[in-house]
């Protein structure tokens, strides 16, 4: 048993390294495409993004059920946000997953695989599995209370630099048109995600006024 979990750790290590190179060299031009819609959200003072899991992060739908490999998860990572998040992250916006899936371990272990290890550490995660609640007045539909409580997290830790989130610095990217409409609704900012056109997501992120 040993044998096999040094081996398993050899193969994640070698993974790991793989993204790493993958990320530096792939990923740059990406990285430059990034830049105008990073700069947006400063100009429309965004300094929380709320980023659905399921189909939006990712490339498929786990159905909070995923039973192959963390790694093989992790090929789904949608390289437009192997490039946003590092550049957010750098401008000092920070970052919550925010899905229904229980399956937040996987998730955890997907985001270390994918980025530097203090990137990969300060997101936030709040999905469905009964490791927290949401105890504030707010709206508790969609994905509010996720971004709610992940908000709370945040801002009760200063050391992290971010201490003033709000509603109207909050945007929440997610494929399901029923949780945009309900954060919109909810008076928090939201860009509907199209699984089959990424890249317009940063044409999206562009228009935000
Ligand atoms: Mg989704």
């Amino acid at each position: 048993m040993v044998i096999v979990a040094k081996y398993d750790m050899n193969i994640l290590l070698i993974q790991h390294t793989i993204h790493q190179l993958t990320y530096i060299f792939l990923f740059f031009p990406l990285s430059v495409s990034v830049l105008h819609p990073i700069a947006n959200l400063q100009i429309v003072n965004i300094n929380f993004l709320a980023i659905d899991f399921d189909q939006t992060m990712i490339d498929t739908h786990t159905g909070g059920r995923w039973k192959d490999s963390v790694a093989e998860l992790a090929q789904h990572m949608r390289p437009i946000f192997l490039s946003l998040i590092p550049m957010a992250h750098q401008r000092n916006m920070r970052i919550a997953i925010c899905t229904f899936s229980g399956q937040t371990q996987h998730i955890r272990e997907v985001l270390e695989i994918s980025y530097p290890k203090n990137i990969a550490e300060s997101i936030i995660i709040r999905g469905n599995d009964n490791t927290w609640t949401y105890v504030g007045n707010g709206m508790k539909m969609g994905k509010q209370e996720h971004m709610a409580s992940a908000a709370e997290e945040l801002m009760s830790k200063p050391k992290l630099g971010v201490t003033d989130i709000t509603k109207s610095t909050t945007l929440l990217i997610d494929d399901d048109p029923r949780n945009i409409k309900k954060s919109l609704k909810d008076g928090t900012r939201a860009v509907w995600f199209n699984p089959k056109e990424a890249d317009r997501l940063l044409d999206d992120i562009l228009l935000l006024k």
